[in-house]
């Protein structure tokens, strides 16, 4: 009797991996800052949030403002709903609004052909709350291509979010599944390792994030996802959409070099 097929699960940030915006997820966070407490314009200076959930930067900032995480929990639902007010007119400007990164529209492509033959299922696993990643992502004509995602204000602990993510995509479903976490961060790598599942870094995130995620040794690094092929091979997947038990390896480039 033939085994029972593993389901892999493509788990995608958001920030810094499937896209970037132009100071648009800044500019909104800041202002919302100013409409629900007053703080003028640089709220955010000093905060490294790449990677962060959303919550925890409010967090974060409530922290530098002389404020404890029982006030930031108090006013984050008046927060987030601010931002994503903001965050929906900034997406409208283009001066702000960013763009896709590279590969990622071929990549989505061609998991969505594997998982139109049930061994693959593609998902978010994202800092973001989830009405932000809803506006980032439609912004680009992206939200339809996830069928299930776990979001930042859901969860308490970051890492929390995969086994958030695995329940929505199995949905009850018996059968094995393994993940795999695509993310530009060290913190991304680290929910990864959390559940002992497989991390694939991409190197398209804030400059800074680039020397921690090389240091979190993800089981895979790509410059960008423009070569779709070196993609699917580091989530350990083949173009016959049979997931594949191979050795880690690391695919590391130098930096400013092209796509693997
Ligand atoms: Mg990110």
């Amino acid at each position: 009797m033939p085994a029972t097929p593993v389901t892999t699960l493509v788990l995608f940030d958001i920030d810094g991996t499937l896209l970037r915006t132009r100071g648009a997820g800044r500019r909104a966070f800041e202002e919302a800052l100013q409409d629900v407490f007053g703080w003028r314009d640089g709220a955010l200076a000093g905060v490294r949030y790449a990677g962060e959930t959303d919550p925890a930067i409010l967090a974060q900032v409530c922290l530098a403002h002389g404020e404890d995480a029982a006030f930031a929990r108090a006013h984050a639902t008046r927060v987030f709903a601010a931002y994503t007010r903001r965050l929906e007119a900034a997406l409208r400007d283009p001066a702000s609004r960013g763009e896709v990164l590279p590969g990622v529209v071929g990549a989505l492509d061609a998991l969505d052909a594997m998982a139109g033959l049930g061994a693959v299922r593609v998902g978010l696993l994202t800092g973001n709350v989830r009405e932000g990643a809803r506006l980032k992502l439609s912004a680009f004509g992206l939200w339809g291509r996830f069928a299930f995602g776990a979001f930042g204000d859901e969860v308490d602990v970051r890492s929390d979010l995969l086994p958030l993510a695995v329940r929505r995509a199995m949905d009850g479903e018996p059968g094995p599944a393994r993940s795999v976490v695509v993310g530009d961060t060290a913190r991304d790598v680290a929910v990864a390792r959390a559940h002992r599942e497989r991390a694939v870094g991409v190197c398209t995130g804030p400059a800074y994030c680039r020397s921690e995620l090389v240091a979190a040794r993800p089981d895979a690094l790509l410059e960008n996802l423009s070569d779709t092929g070196a993609f699917l091979d580091a989530c350990g997947l083949d173009g016959r959409s049979r997931p594949r038990c191979r050795p880690t390896r690391s695919i590391s480039r130098p930096s400013g070099g092209g796509p693997p």
